[in-house]
């Protein structure tokens, strides 16, 4: 326990907290940017089971902010080349890949064995299958995006009937989220967004509360901004529950 024994003098997490870090199974969609940051601070912090999701490879263009991959790695699927750095970070924790487009069937399937689950994936309609999966397995999950010189994290808990759900903040809005690409992401920006996930996951497993709402960041004017987010009552998703 050396390894950790900077979160033990914490009020909140100490030696119980630990435990219940090491103890807890993820599942991560996308190890892109985001996806990168916050799987090396959950295998850091030493969380026992890390399940990644991502079909892509790994690209040069990617290398700037996705932080786990070598230019040895070009080519190579990222949950491989993810697998073999956060193996290397600490051999603890179990890792498992899923390497293709999740697709509903795949999370029903995958979630169950999961204490939360991460979208750090780039598309709307990902966090809406995402949504839903949570709502029928009841499984808390951090919602994580970033595009440019912004952010956006929420923690959703279908586990507690009167919270909102993705759907009920998000509406029918279409997916204007724009390629990274090509819309252009700041590196350092994924990295805060992902350290914050990181941050809501481990305080969560670790059996704390977190700061409830949509919390958006603007590193341009370097601001934090949170909105109240609540149910509601015609949601397609959760409102007929
Ligand atoms: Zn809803």
């Amino acid at each position: 326990m050396l390894r950790y024994s900077a979160h033990l003098p914490l009020s909140g997490i100490g030696d119980t907290g630990q435990q219940r870090i090491r103890a807890s199974s993820v599942a991560l969609i996308g190890v892109g940017g985001l996806g990168c940051a916050i799987a090396q601070y959950l295998v850091a912090s030493g969380i026992g089971a890390l399940t990644l999701c991502d079909f892509d490879t790994v690209a040069e263009s990617n290398l700037a902010r996705q932080v786990l991959y070598r230019p040895a790695d070009l080519g190579r699927l990222k949950t491989e080349a993810a697998s073999a750095t956060l193996e290397s970070l600490n051999p603890d924790t179990r890792l498992q890949s899923v390497n293709r487009r999740m697709t509903s069937a795949d999370m029903l399937t995958l979630f169950p064995d999961c204490d939360l689950v991460i979208d750090a994936s780039d598309n709307y309609g990902t966090r809406l299958a995402v949504n839903r999966a949570c709502l029928a397995l009841k499984t808390p999950w951090i919602m994580a995006s970033c595009i440019r010189m912004e952010g956006q994290i929420m923690m959703l808990r279908p586990d507690e009937a009167s919270q909102a759900c993705y759907r009920c903040v998000y509406g029918s809005a279409p997916d204007t989220l724009e390629d990274c690409p090509g819309a252009g992401i700041f590196a350092p920006v994924a990295g805060v967004i992902g350290a914050s996930a990181a941050h809501f996951a481990l305080t969560h497993l670790a059996g704390l509360t977190q700061a409830a709402g949509l919390h958006l960041f603007d590193a341009a004017n370097w601001q934090w901004r949170s909105i109240g987010i609540r149910k509601a009552a015609a949601c397609r998703d959760c409102g007929q529950a």
